[in-house]
């Protein structure tokens, strides 16, 4: 077994590193950054796609083990959307959630999904692990809560009758999409250290 193998956040996101340092703090890894100035393009029309094409690309450029995951919110009565462009879909958050509730707005059927897909790819251009986590929700007729961020505000978590706004972060984590893919990848990266 290697101790101590690289393993690169295929992302540029300094909160998004530091959850992921936080979350695989205890495994036998060296968790970095990517390198500075490398800017994946996201192409993919799935969650699961753009986070393969982004830890491909990493883990060639840097010679290392990368991990990358995409996100983003998929409702039912607009055929998926904002689904992979949920980052990209208005220039801000409150106009983000705006331009969503407006669409909306003639709707009853309100269901929708936040998904995270991650991947871990190796540099000859072997996918590792891939896995995905879901969490099902209904979108509000107005904004709740002040925590989180993004759609968190407008997301209504089936069963809890709260938006992930209106929860403490170790909640969303035990309901959220991205604490459920680390649940799911966890024990696959356990087993791929050990057979290394
Ligand atoms: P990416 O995964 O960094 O490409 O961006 C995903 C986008 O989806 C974010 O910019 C948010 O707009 C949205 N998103 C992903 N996860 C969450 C979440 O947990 N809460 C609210 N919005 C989210």
């Amino acid at each position: 077994m290697t101790k101590n193998r690289v393993l690169v956040i295929a992302s540029g996101n300094q909160g998004k590193i530091l959850e992921f340092q936080g979350l695989l703090n205890g495994l036998p890894l060296l968790v970095e950054p990517q390198p500075e100035g490398l800017d994946v393009e996201e192409t993919g029309t799935t969650f699961a796609a753009n986070a393969r094409i982004k830890a491909l690309a990493v883990a060639q450029a840097t010679g290392h083990w990368a991990l990358a995951d995409d996100s983003g919110l998929s409702v039912s009565a607009l055929n998926g959307a904002p689904g992979v462009h949920s980052a990209r879909y208005a220039p801000t958050d409150p106009e983000r959630i705006k331009k969503l509730l407006e669409a909306l707005r003639p709707c009853h059927e309100r269901s929708a999904y936040f998904s995270a897909a991650l991947c871990i790819a190796a540099p000859d251009g072997e996918v590792l692990v891939e896995v995905e986590g879901r969490c099902e929700g209904q979108i509000t007729k107005a904004p709740r809560g002040d925590q989180g961020f993004g759609y968190d505000p407008i997301f209504e978590v089936n069963n809890t009758g709260r938006t992930f706004a209106e929860m403490a972060l170790s909640e969303k984590k035990s309901y959220g999409h991205r604490g459920r893919a680390f649940t799911l990848l966890e024990p696959l990266l356990k087993n791929l250290i050990s057979t290394d």
